[in-house]
């Protein structure tokens, strides 16, 4: 046996185990080594039963005097009680719906069992303790493997429990220590203080002290960001050696362009164009990714790269995560290019449309085929659509410029999709509304140049943000009439349902469901006892994208008064006549999130209102929800979500399959800053890596991971 050995072939994992592990990304033992744990359960204070308190988690090492496991009939639940003695005393445990237990557990057996000892009218007892066998003469406490220690608690899947988890994994690490050799090079371990590979994989699963667990932590996390720089920083290295179209600034047209607009562009927006124009100009692709708040005019500096490619004789992609967004954008275009001699197309799942230059601008309706011939003729200037521009049938003849809109990570391999049969690389405009803190932007961002537009255009209204009490609802309510009276429209988002840690086991699908149902419920009580006479729709995740976009369509057509759904209302849909956005248990979400659902609405010229409906009275909540109040900047609000809540929460990070464990390293800048500047000496020193295979492998993997979407 060593590292590489399928996990099948470990003894004790049958068929049915090996697919849990698939599940979570386990195929190897080595996978196993580096699954790590998310947290631990403190059990190594070890005393004697008499020292035993009421509440507080402790370790008891004792004799079984009895055990027996009952059912109780009313509750239809197995009850096993057993008492354990040492030499200070006996005390009762009782444990239940476990009656597997009486089949290991026998009288005179000498175990440890870890957990809280309860008062409740079954008297004084341990409730529910972790068992181990051994007896104290024979066992030191680094020798227990689920209790008497830190014990680590993995993050679960269905069927997959910790202890299972501990129980294989420990013999393995014995059995194997000798075989795992150190992946970072001396120096840097020695420069940067961290712990070698094989203590710091015994400290992560089994640590001797918190703080040995730390250090430990701080070793997978120092690499985890090294890896991530030395991915990004290469990755950027690579696209800069490739070859891209120079597309030169058309100055004139650009002008004539900025002169067409009904309003003056803002300084963030000259910047932000006036840089990628100049990147364009590069004969190596741009990659770039303008982020700018809801509102902020994003879809114009897109629209004058495009120009810009587009008189220079290149084709333009538009890709939008959806169609209504895709179809919003053709509308935006076109009007855009009104006074341009521009082919525009919509690539959807139904009707595809075209608006022809030759035709005089107008929009018509075109098939399929004659899109695509189009496009692969160059004669479709931009082609606008969702992922099914990915196709193997979409074919450019020219293109030179590719846009994404709130695509947050955009695979390698979906770029070269779209790459087929040019005989270049096209730039890359990524445009995002989510606000990127400082420390991501430089890691799993880092291969990407940024542009941020940090100003609204003047004159907007500023949406108004309160916090609603629960004696205030009612009122609230008679306010969202009023509004609805004089033809306006509203939001209502229904709480997060959280995990809580009690629900660990709690699946995902679960989750889902809990979700669903309480926008259900929530709609069911809003139209039949507060708005029966005004028309409510419901939109969730669980409904399929066709229902979804019918709803956002009837919404937008104004069928809908009031649209109550889950977190789901998709960031970028425009629709000026929502004023009011009420999101319910507001304490739940996240600051960067709430920002997102308020830009929602004030997209027209009538004030707009964002009210945060809590129960919670805690200060902190409190000191959360404020901020939203004073502040209308995403940036600062997304690095004080960073800060409260953890990385967990940004689209991306997840993608990265950064371990729960080491996400925290994401907040780190001076942690950030030190990897990053590694990884950039180690690639100037070596730019192919030749000197580093192991590297290479493990950047094979990162890629693998990343690009699975
Ligand atoms: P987003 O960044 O959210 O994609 P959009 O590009 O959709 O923003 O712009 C939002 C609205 O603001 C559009 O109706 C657009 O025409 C308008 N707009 C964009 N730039 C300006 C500006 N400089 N002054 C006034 N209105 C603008
Ligand atoms: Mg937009």
């Amino acid at each position: 046996m060593n590292l590489s050995t399928p996990i099948e072939d470990v003894p004790n994992i049958g068929p049915v185990y090996k697919k849990r592990l698939k599940k979570l990304g386990i195929n190897t033992i080595n996978d196993l080594f580096f699954h790590f744990p998310r947290r631990y359960e403190d059990f190594s204070n070890l005393i004697p039963i008499e020292k035993l308190k009421i509440n507080e988690v402790s370790t008891i090492q004792g004799q079984i005097l009895a055990i027996e496991t009952t059912k109780s009939w009313r509750k239809k639940i197995y009850v096993t009680e057993a008492v354990i003695k040492d030499k200070t005393g006996a005390v009762k445990a009782i444990w239940f719906n476990q009656p597997y237990l009486t089949r290991s557990l026998k009288v005179g057996d000498n175990v440890f069992l870890s957990g809280k000892v309860i008062i409740s009218k079954k008297g004084t007892y341990l409730s529910n303790p972790i068992h181990e066998k051994g007896d104290s003469a024979s066992w030191r406490t680094g020798d227990l493997t689920h209790t008497g220690r830190l014990i680590p608690i993995y993050p679960e899947t269905v069927g997959l429990s910790s202890r299972w988890i501990r129980y294989i994994l420990k013999p393995l690490l014995v059995h194997l220590e000798e075989q795992i050799y150190e992946t970072l090079p001396k120096e840097i371990i020695k420069e940067n203080d961290l712990m070698p590979i094989n203590k710091a994989l015994w400290e992560i699963h089994f640590p001797t002290t918190l703080k040995l667990s730390q250090k430990a932590q701080q070793r997978f996390s120092f690499e985890e960001l090294f890896y991530i720089e030395l991915f990004v920083l290469r990755e950027r290295n690579r696209l800069s050696q490739e070859k891209s179209i120079p597309l030169p600034i058309k100055l004139d047209v650009i002008q004539d362009f900025v002169k067409s607009l009904s309003f003056k562009l803002t300084d963030a927006q000259k910047k932000s164009s006036w840089r990628i124009l100049k990147d364009l100009e590069m004969p190596r692709p741009m990659n770039r990714l303008l982020e700018g708040d809801v509102g902020s005019g994003k879809t114009i500096v897109a629209a004058m790269a495009s120009l810009n490619t587009i008189k220079q004789k290149y084709q333009v992609a538009f890709m939008a995560p959806t169609e209504i967004l895709a179809k919003q954008h053709f509308g935006e275009v076109a009007r855009l290019f009104s006074d341009f001699k521009v082919n525009i197309g919509l690539l959807t799942g139904k009707q595809d449309q075209f608006r022809s230059k030759k035709l005089k601008n107008q929009i018509i309706e075109i098939s399929r085929k004659k899109l695509l011939e189009k496009t692969l003729a160059g004669e479709m200037d931009i082609l606008i659509g969702t992922h099914a521009l990915v196709q193997d049938k979409v074919k450019f003849g020219k293109l030179g410029l590719v846009i994404l809109d709130e695509q947050h990570r955009f695979g390698v391999k979906q770029r070269a999709k779209l790459c087929q049969n040019q005989e270049v690389v096209p730039h890359l405009l990524s445009m995002t509304a989510t606000p990127i803190p400082r420390t991501l932007a430089l890691t799993i961002y880092g291969d990407l140049d940024l542009s941020i537009i940090d100003e609204l255009p003047k004159g907007r209204k500023k949406v108004i943000t309160k916090i609603i009490p629960p004696k205030e609802r009612q009122e609230t309510y008679q306010f969202v009439r009023e509004e609805i009276k004089n033809k306006r429209q509203v939001f209502i988002v229904c709480p997060r349902v959280e995990k809580t840690e009690d629900e660990e086991q709690m699946s995902e699908a679960k989750l889902n469901w809990a979700k669903v149902k309480a926008v259900k419920d929530e709609y069911e009580r809003l139209s039949k006892d507060i708005f029966p006479d005004l028309k409510l729709d419901i939109l969730h995740g669980k409904m399929t994208p066709k229902e979804k976009e019918r709803i956002m369509l009837a919404f937008k057509n104004k069928k809908i008064d009031i649209l109550v759904s889950t977190s789901v209302v998709e960031v970028g849909i425009d629709i000026p006549n929502a004023t009011i956005m009420i999101i319910e248990g507001a304490e739940r979400f996240g600051l960067a999130t709430l920002h997102q659902f308020r830009g929602r609405v004030g997209r027209g010229e009538h004030q707009s209102y964002c009210l945060l409906f809590t129960d919670s009275f805690s200060p902190k909540t409190r000191q959360r929800l404020k901020a939203l109040i004073t502040s209308e900047d995403g940036f600062s609000l997304a690095e004080k979500d960073l800060e409260i809540r953890g990385p967990g929460d940004f689209k991306g990070a997840k993608q990265w399959g950064i371990p729960d464990l080491m996400m925290s390293s994401l907040k780190d800048i001076s942690l950030v800053e030190k990897t990053r500047e590694l990884a950039k000496q180690i690639l100037t020193d070596d730019p192919y890596l030749r000197k580093h295979p192991y590297f290479l492998d493990k950047l094979k993997q990162f890629r693998e991971r990343i690009h699975l979407e």
